[in-house]
């Protein structure tokens, strides 16, 4: 089986993997998948033109996860018109193996998602096979209730279990970071969070958003779905009631 030579994100980490991987049906499924997922977060408002991305591992049952291929979507591609053409393919190490090709004016020269440091993170730390990074108002707006708070809580909320480990009964707790200029600048602070928080499976980014993880993209958006749930469930706060009614005028 030939091997794919690839090229190192940093000049130093050098992989390869086979060619018959790296063409194969389940990479080119999860860069499908992967186009009809943005487009559909971006009618939920899970992310906007260009911002919040979505990384999925090529799965193969005969492929250890940490092995697996990954697949992630661009920087600078409206989300609403995402194509299996756009996207990134990575080895786990995080050498890029496949690029996009350039597009005509006005489109911008391909870049691969400015979360790619902080979805390495992810699948290296809690071996993830799926990362959503929302920019959705829900995430942002309970990041802001406490300007302080360094928490997201909340417990008996059916929504809630939905999220690997939790019942109703029980407390979801998501830590949040502090924003930072850059998205690759928020990459040291995620690791903390997830070394201080082992039972979480996600972060929120205040005034910003929210990373959300799971075994599966399936998984990863269930959980998405229960957290953002979680959130508008806190509406008879009054403080989260004002903003969301700002975030719909
Ligand atoms: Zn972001």
């Amino acid at each position: 089986m030939a091997a794919v030579p690839a090229v190192a994100m940093n000049g130093v980490k050098v992989g390869s993997t086979s060619q018959a991987y790296l063409e194969s049906k389940a990479v080119k499924d999860t860069k499908s998948l992967i186009s009809d997922l943005c487009r559909q977060f971006y009618n939920l408002g899970w992310v906007s033109g260009t911002g919040g991305s979505i990384t999925i591992k090529a799965h193969d049952d005969s492929i250890p996860k940490p092995q697996q291929l990954i697949v992630m979507s661009p920087s600078g591609v409206q989300k609403e018109r995402m194509v299996p053409e756009d996207m990134y393919v990575l080895s786990p190490d995080g050498s890029f193996l496949s690029e996009p090709a350039p597009k005509p004016y006005p489109h911008k020269a391909p870049k691969c998602s400015d979360c790619g440091p902080l979805f390495l993170k992810a699948y290296d730390m809690c071996n993830a096979g799926a990362v959503i990074h929302s920019h959705g108002m829900e995430s942002c707006l309970v990041t802001m209730l406490n300007p302080s708070s360094k928490e997201f809580r909340i417990t008996h909320m059916e929504m809630i279990k939905g999220i690997k480990g939790h019942g109703y009964y029980d407390e979801l707790v998501v830590p949040i970071i502090e924003n930072t200029a850059y998205e690759f600048e928020l990459t040291e602070s995620l690791a903390k969070a997830i070394e201080a928080y082992p039972k979480a499976t996600a972060v929120l980014v205040r005034n910003h958003g929210i990373y959300v993880w799971g075994d599966s993209w399936i998984n990863a958006k269930t959980q998405t779905i229960g957290i953002f749930m979680g959130a508008f469930g806190n509406q008879h706060d009054p403080q989260l009631d004002w903003l969301l009614s700002l975030s719909s005028l």
